[in-house]
């Protein structure tokens, strides 16, 4: 009945490379908060989308959706921050799930953007087998899902998920009309 060993979790501030599988993580999405947020994924793109707006990106957060319900990564767009233009806040949620489930294909997950994808973005989608994509506000400009590109519609996409669109809409949208105002300005 010895109870004076230590909790299964190392403190917080251990500075060890050892032990948990020896992650080695440089992953930007790792999440330290260790309570599961309960909240419908979308909100929590819109938080992400709000974090991107305070760092200077262009707010669009995502969430990516495990088969079992459980969120597996969440990002906003970091493009400036890591002087990547690849870092779409859906690719930074894919790379994400994909390390973390050890597969290129995430068969069975759900992703949730507050904004249409991009022709990139709606390709990598098709990549990684995504079940369903739900996203907010339409991209008159740089969408590639209902316009433009339109990846999923073309004979070259070998894979496309379900679409729900429309999810938050005006508050997704909102978000973008502010940072295009502040940035005019
Ligand atoms: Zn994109």
């Amino acid at each position: 009945m010895a109870s004076d060993h230590s909790p299964k979790m190392p403190p917080l501030n251990a500075d060890t490379t050892a032990g948990l599988g020896a992650s080695n993580s440089t992953d930007i999405n790792t999440d330290v908060n260790t309570d599961p947020d309960e909240r419908p994924p979308m909100r929590q793109a819109l938080d992400q989308a709000r974090l991107a707006f305070d760092r200077g990106e262009v707010p669009v957060g995502a969430v990516l959706v495990g088969p079992d319900g459980r969120v597996l990564s969440t990002a906003g767009n970091r493009t400036r921050e890591l002087n990547d233009p690849t870092a779409h806040a859906e690719m930074l949620v894919i790379r994400a799930a994909a390390r973390k489930l050890r597969s290129q294909r995430l068969t069975g997950c759900d992703l949730y953007v507050t904004l249409e994808p991009c022709p990139m973005c709606a390709a990598a989608i098709s990549f990684a087998r995504i079940r369903r994509l739900y996203y907010g506000a339409s991209d008159a400009k740089s969408g590639g899902v209902a316009q433009g590109a339109r990846i999923f519609n073309q004979a070259s996409c070998h894979h496309s998920p379900d679409i729900y669109d429309g999810l938050c809409r005006s508050e997704a949208a909102a978000l973008l009309s502010a940072f295009f105002v502040q940035r005019r300005n």
